[in-house]
């Protein structure tokens, strides 16, 4: 609270009171306290991957390399690039649902046909993990935005492979009812400390630990998957138990 104070004399000039006025500036603290660590971030999170993409086109430019070498670096060059696009689709995402203006283009989709495909994807980027799909017995329809659904099953997987060591198995399971399709991703990772689980669909939050550093992050990515499904009428939730591993789910109603 912030608090202005300011005498009250009659007009005779006696002082018969005080004015005292209190002001809840806890939203604007938080905006500020939002703003500095989104600078924080961004300086950081942009300016690794743009260091590197500047390093590597030098190196291109000015060094005479064999081809395998170059295909290398090229490579390097398109995944850090790829980083950074990914990293300013956060930002941008961000600022759309802080504004409330995320606009859903609902339309009906086989939903294990999502998961096949995204698993597809991930298994291609990472050859240390294994990743095990089991779908629901029938096709589910769900009615929903794909594409952000598409998000947030990307979320979810990447995080598993991010957070738990190599040679490690994510396990992406489907379970249906009448009216709704749980969709849950299981790692075999770093598990979260449970003093700090509250706060793991928090804009920027980051589980303080070694690994945070090594594997970079914005701390959005699940903000924005949670915010993604309870605009779709869904539930998001997780279990983690610190070093043995963590389930996320989510829920989604269905046709
Ligand atoms: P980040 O960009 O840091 O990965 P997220 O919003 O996706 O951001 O996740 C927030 C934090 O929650 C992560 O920094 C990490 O500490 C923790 N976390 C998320 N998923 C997992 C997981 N599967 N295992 C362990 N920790 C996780």
């Amino acid at each position: 609270l912030e608090r202005y104070t300011a005498p009250i004399d009659d007009e005779r000039g006696a002082r018969i009171g005080r004015l005292v006025v209190l002001r809840d500036v806890t939203r604007e603290r938080e905006v500020d306290q939002l703003k500095s660590t989104l600078m924080q971030t961004v300086s950081h999170e942009l300016r690794t991957p743009l260091a590197s993409v500047v390093g590597y086109t030098d190196l291109l430019r000015t060094r005479p390399l064999d081809e395998g070498s170059r295909a290398e670096i090229l490579g390097t060059v398109h995944r850090e690039a790829k980083r950074l696009s990914s990293l300013i689709d956060d930002f941008l995402d961000l600022q759309t649902i802080e504004e409330q203006r995320l606009q859903l283009t609902l339309a009906p989709f086989d939903v294990g046909e999502l998961l096949a495909e995204s698993v597809a994807v991930f298994g291609g980027q990472s050859e240390a993990h294994t990743l095990e799909l089991s779908p629901c017995a029938s096709p589910v329809i769900a009615v929903g935005d794909r594409s952000r659904i598409s998000q947030v099953v990307a979320n979810l997987l990447s995080n598993a492979i991010k957070y738990s060591p190599d040679g490690g198995t994510v396990r992406i399971d489907a379970s249906c009812t009448d009216e709704q399709v749980r969709v849950s991703v299981s790692d075999e990772g770093l598990g979260i400390p449970v003093g700090q689980q509250a706060r793991v669909f928090e804009k920027f939050f980051r589980v303080a630990r070694e690994e945070a550093v090594r594997v970079g992050g914005t701390g959005l990515g699940l903000a924005l998957a949670h915010d993604i499904v309870i605009a779709h009428g869904g539930t998001m939730g997780f279990e983690s138990v610190e070093g043995a591993g963590s389930t996320f789910w989510f829920t989604l109603p269905t046709d």
